[in-house]
């Protein structure tokens, strides 16, 4: 069960508003940089809380510090997004493998390529989304890929996701370990799972938080802010994963209310884009993932 004291909140604290510079540092955490070739620059997270660890991996920078987080139960590991590139989804691939454990699932939290353009490297793996995220896949895939595929070259992948099980709102118990899937709307992506896992005290809040990055502008950043309000109040919760950026401290949920407000306040006051991503390069100096910064264009649609 998570240790969250008051010395504890207000360390996590200290280290949220302390931004990039403020290295998360957590009991029996370890931290590595891959050299292999294949996933070059990619950072992996290992952060054990009972009986459950949990893995991070964040592709590099220019990768948009997309995350895949597998949780390694007793017997088993539950993967939560597959990457964007081909390349990435093998060094998380790798990551799983050097568990020796077999992998239960892989849940996509949420429709968009960068979360998925990596599942069919994972072959054979079941795999889960909510009713809502696997009809938003069926229905953009297609189109998805030629337009990805467009842009970023042929390091992502031709075949479009198979989800054959649905995720409903609620409880399920995984190789004896408690999970909780919530279902949120018309935030950052029409539909978004969340998984929590209420003993270990961690959220998996995959792209409802970036983490000092710049965040993709979303559908409705109102709402967003509402549903972030409502996560920073849950009790019991004191490390959250983000869908992009390192693992962080609940008081980052801060840090992304501030980001979408100041999103929206500059949005209201600037005529295009660049002049946008000029106004949230000012005050968010030290944030990564600049690429992310190309999509700002949505805002203006
Ligand atoms: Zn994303």
């Amino acid at each position: 069960m998570s240790q969250l004291t008051r010395r504890n909140w207000l360390k996590g604290m200290a280290l949220a508003w302390a931004g990039a510079a403020g290295l998360l540092t957590l009991p029996g955490m370890t931290r590595r940089t891959l050299a292999q070739a294949a996933a070059s620059g990619s950072t992996v997270f290992s952060i054990p809380r009972g009986n459950v660890t949990f893995h991070t991996y964040v592709a590099p920078d220019a990768g948009f510090l997309v995350t895949t987080h597998i949780i390694e139960t007793e017997t088993s590991l539950v993967l939560v997004d597959s990457q964007f590139t081909q390349s990435q989804a093998r060094g998380a691939l790798a990551l799983a493998e050097s568990t020796g454990k077999p992998i239960n699932r892989v849940i996509l939290s949420h429709s968009h390529p960068d979360h998925w353009g990596g599942l069919n490297v994972f072959a054979g793996v079941p795999v889960f989304a909510s009713a809502g995220v696997q009809a938003a896949v069926a229905a953009s895939a297609e189109g998805t890929i030629a337009n990805v595929r467009a842009n970023f070259g042929d390091e992502f992948t031709t075949t479009a996701p198979v989800i054959e099980n649905v995720i409903e709102a609620g409880n399920e118990t995984i190789d004896g370990v408690a999970f909780e899937f919530a279902i949120y709307n018309n935030a950052e992506d029409a539909e978004q799972v969340v998984v929590k896992l209420p003993e270990a005290g961690v959220m998996i809040l995959q792209d409802l938080l970036y983490n000092d990055a710049y965040f993709f502008p979303g559908l409705n950043r109102v709402n967003w802010i509402s549903i972030l309000e409502e996560l920073r109040a849950g009790e019991g919760y004191d490390l959250l994963l983000a869908g992009h950026g390192f693992p962080a401290r609940l008081g980052e949920l801060t840090n992304a209310i501030r980001y979408l407000t100041f999103f929206n306040e500059a949005r209201a006051t600037s005529q295009t884009p660049d002049e946008l991503n000029a106004a949230l390069q000012a005050e968010f100096p030290a944030y990564g993932a600049a690429g992310i910064l190309g999509f700002t264009g949505l805002a203006f649609q």
